[in-house]
């Protein structure tokens, strides 16, 4: 296992800049019978090293185990936590304090983008898996609104502290309107990875 390019220098990048770091990821491996929540937890602590060797820590960790056609019986379920639902994004806020509006959702899905959406996050879309996200993109893309697109988490960390900078400089309430490049974009380049992966 190994980190992306840019991920722990852009998490101490946000880590600096004041921010919780909290991760939120559908594991519905588990629900399927392909993972135990042990298996989950054994990852994660492998994350966790490789961070702590980069001086980066997560604050905190939240998972879903469900899917609405589950193997297991104890995970099947239509939870309000799978994303696109916006539950873990909730339930992180309202267990650690954290102002939704002030905060930002980076991720490579569209589900992800939607349960920002569906929060009240902004929502930086991460284009590190453009094969996946492309895939999903039928769903989930016509719906979800990202505010911004960037290539690396560090690079998403820059647009992200710079918002931050540029909103408390100015005194005026957090930026909710997509800056740049702005949803319609994410999607238009979404929409040409998906045919330059199709040549
Ligand atoms: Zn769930």
């Amino acid at each position: 296992m190994r980190l992306l390019p840019g991920a722990a220098a852009g998490l101490a990048e946000l880590k600096n800049a004041g921010f919780e770091l909290i991760v939120v990821s559908n594991q519905s491996a588990v629900a399927r019978g392909l993972a135990t929540p042990e298996d989950v937890s054994a990852i994660e602590d492998k994350i966790v090293a490789l961070l702590a060797k980069k001086g980066v820590a997560i604050d905190s960790w939240y998972y879903c185990f469900h899917h609405p056609s589950a193997k297991l019986e104890k995970w099947r379920a239509i939870c309000d936590c799978r994303k696109p639902a916006p539950g873990m994004l909730l339930r992180a806020a309202k267990e650690r304090g954290i102002d939704l509006e002030r905060s930002f959702l980076v991720g490579n899905m569209w589900s992800d983008i939607l349960a920002a959406n569906r929060a009240g996050v902004r929502a930086v879309m991460l284009a590190t898996t453009p094969e996946k996200t492309a895939l999903e993109a039928s769903s989930y893309a016509d719906e979800a609104e990202a505010w911004a697109i960037a290539e690396t988490l560090y690079e998403a960390a820059k647009l992200i502290v710079e918002a931050e900078k540029r909103s408390v400089s100015r005194g005026t309430p957090p930026e909710v309107s997509p800056t740049v490049p702005a949803g319609q974009e994410a999607r238009d380049r979404n929409q040409n990875r998906k045919r330059q992966a199709t040549k």
